[in-house]
């Protein structure tokens, strides 16, 4: 049964995307790992960052990197969540490279990797201040310190991660801290570091001043390459594309109605006390989806006339007012999509993926 919500993707603009930030890192000297989180690690579009040039792939979620592997991507990958204790044999298994910060956790991968005769690569995240994930500075000496204590882990590299918690945006400062202890392990460790991982899209804001600190050697990228947007620094990318996901949903109900709701207000039906201005009658209609299907905060209309009124489970309603053109029902309206939007429909069983751009992908889906 064909779904009436769809969520259009661009293959071409999403290896295009990815292909312009992998040839201005390399640039610099900076690999780029595709973050595959933020879509549920879909194939298809996971092969166009990949026919985009990128280094290697990197999740948050096991399932999805186990979900990669069965489907023959061979790229290193790195997964991008702290392992839990309880699978760290999967860890082990399925991914090249963990970013960790607890040394329990890093004892439990190297049991895992000896009885899985494999080595797994580490790499110790550092809290620069954003205060999600790593280990405090003057704490990572002495960790890194213990890390070399297991023969079957390798420590490559620092890590750091930022926006995400604290809000915190990179800076030639914090980057350089990070620098700076990499330099101070290898000094007491006797060996080179592979890598040192500046963080996400919004290190692309300084890299594109030049104010990345010489020896940052990988990004870890998902937003930029997807969306074209940087929310941290809350901009656009404009050497990139914003539309490369598009979500089309339909009208079911066009009635020109009150804007103040009649009768005793109570709870809606996620528990809020609506609040209501009264502007007057307008033309308003319900489209086939709600916040089952999507994070309603993560959408926008693409018709900037149009606006978001609300959403329960199902529906959607959208003030068509000022629309230029006359909405029907059967009519499909299209939404562009923030990170969070993405985030929700990428995995829901509502919401179909139709793939642009690609002659095979569609027969693969
Ligand atoms: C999600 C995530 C990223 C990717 O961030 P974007 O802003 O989407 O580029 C990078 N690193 C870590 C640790 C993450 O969890």
């Amino acid at each position: 049964m064909p779904s009436s919500t769809v969520l259009e993707i661009d293959l071409d603009k999403i290896k295009y995307n990815t292909s312009q930030v992998v040839e201005r890192c390399h640039k610099n000297g900076i690999e780029v790992i595709g973050v595959t989180k933020g879509f549920s690690a879909i194939p298809q579009i996971v092969s166009a960052m990949v026919e985009g040039g990128i280094d290697g792939l990197a999740d948050s979620r096991i399932e999805n990197i186990i979900e990669l592997r069965e489907k023959g991507f061979t790229q290193p990958i790195t997964l991008l969540r702290i392992p839990r204790l309880s699978n760290v044999r999967e860890v082990v298994q399925y991914t090249d490279t963990s970013i960790n910060s607890e040394i329990t956790v890093i004892n439990a991968l190297a049991q895992a990797a000896k009885e899985l005769k494999k080595i797994h690569q580490v790499i110790l995240m550092v809290d620069v201040g954003d205060l999600r994930e790593g280990v405090l500075q003057e704490n990572v000496l002495g960790i890194a310190q213990q890390i070399t204590s297991f023969k079957e882990i390798k420590l490559v590299g620092l890590g750091t991660n930022m926006g995400c918690f604290g809000g915190i945006l990179p800076s030639s400062l914090n980057l350089g801290v990070l620098v700076e202890l990499g330099s101070a392990v290898e000094k007491l460790l006797g060996f080179k570091l592979e890598t040192i991982s500046g963080g996400g899209t919004s290190t692309l804001l300084l890299l594109g001043n030049h104010e990345v600190p010489a020896g940052v050697n990988q990004l870890r990228i998902g937003e930029g390459i997807l969306l074209g947007t940087d929310t941290t620094n809350y901009r656009k990318i404009r050497w990139l594309h914003q539309d490369a996901f598009l979500l089309r949903a339909e009208v079911i109900e066009v009635k020109s109605k009150p804007s103040l709701p009649m009768g005793t207000i109570g709870r809606d039906a996620f528990g809020n006390i609506p609040e209501f201005i009264d502007i007057g009658v307008r033309k308003r209609c319900i489209v086939a989806m709600g916040k089952q299907d999507v994070n309603i905060e993560g959408i926008c209309p693409v018709d900037k006339r149009l606006t978001i009124m609300g959403a329960s489970s199902d529906h959607l309603i959208v003030d068509i007012e000022d629309s230029e053109h006359e909405i029907n029902v059967g009519d499909t309206i299209a939404f562009s999509l923030a990170y969070s939007g993405l985030l929700s429909v990428s995995d829901s069983k509502y919401v179909e993926k139709l793939f642009k751009g690609s002659t095979w992908a569609n027969d693969q889906a």
